[in-house]
């Protein structure tokens, strides 16, 4: 049984996608769109042996080895020009990682016709890196499963530049209008943590560094409340 969250990031790939997952892991979610007929083509990425491993047993025993090739590649080195691929999913990482794996990868991206990215945390190095590369959300999703908090981001290559001011950068532009209950736990929760560690800071040495900080998270603070608070 696939998790709730993957199984949105598959909601996202588009039908007959030849698709890529980097960081498969088990593989579970090309063998889940390959079963249900969904991909043409499916190619299982992993930088560890052992989840390698995981994935190649369980492609072969879902009877997937002429759909889905898995390989033992770092990032997107497992896609091939000739692959012909067209949407690209990267799920259960940070943030950071996956806005690293797309920039190291950028020249295996140009016949790529959507991203679905699910960071576990800082979303906003992603958004950060589809500003600058060309990159268009659009779409979002946020939901939670056993108590954690995920987001989903669905991205589309743009020929205009796009750019995203700073609340829309950290919360994500269709999340912020739509502002589930999901969203409002999250935030919340984040600004109670920044307002402790503010707290905890007071009690500390005033130092140009920590002055720098108290400012920092202040900000943030004032950013997510405006939306959590605000009209829109
Ligand atoms: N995508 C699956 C999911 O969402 O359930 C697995 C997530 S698992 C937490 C992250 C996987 O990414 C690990 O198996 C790890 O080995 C792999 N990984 C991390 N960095 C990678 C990279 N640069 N290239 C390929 N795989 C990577």
């Amino acid at each position: 049984q696939l998790s709730e969250r993957l199984k949105r990031v598959a909601a996202y790939v588009p039908k007959n996608a030849v698709l890529a997952d980097i960081g498969s892991d088990h593989a579970y979610l090309p063998c889940y769109l390959a079963l249900k007929g969904d991909i043409e083509k499916g190619i299982a990425g992993e930088v560890v042996k052992g989840p390698f491993e995981s994935a190649r047993n369980q492609v072969r025993q879902e009877g997937l080895s002429d759909v889905i090739e898995v390989r033992l590649a770092n990032g997107l080195a497992a896609v091939e020009s000739v692959d012909g691929v067209t949407a690209v999913t990267i799920a259960g990482m940070g943030g950071p990682l996956i806005a690293s794996i797309l920039e190291d990868g950028k020249e295996k991206l140009s016949g790529v016709e959507r991203l679905i990215l699910q960071p576990n945390v800082h979303a906003k190095s992603i958004r950060e890196w589809a500003a600058f590369n060309g990159w268009s959300i659009i779409d979002e999703e946020i939901l939670k499963e056993n108590d954690k908090i995920y987001e989903i981001l669905v991205l589309e290559p743009v020929s205009s530049h796009v750019s995203y001011n700073e609340q829309e950068l950290l919360m994500g532009p269709f999340l912020m209008k739509e502002k589930s209950a999901v969203f409002m736990e999250k935030w919340d929760r984040e600004s109670s943590q920044w307002k402790r560690i503010l707290l905890a800071m007071e009690s500390t040495e005033q130092t140009v560094e920590i002055l720098a900080k108290k400012q920092e998270l202040i900000h943030k603070i004032q950013l997510t409340e405006e939306v959590l608070h605000g009209e829109n």
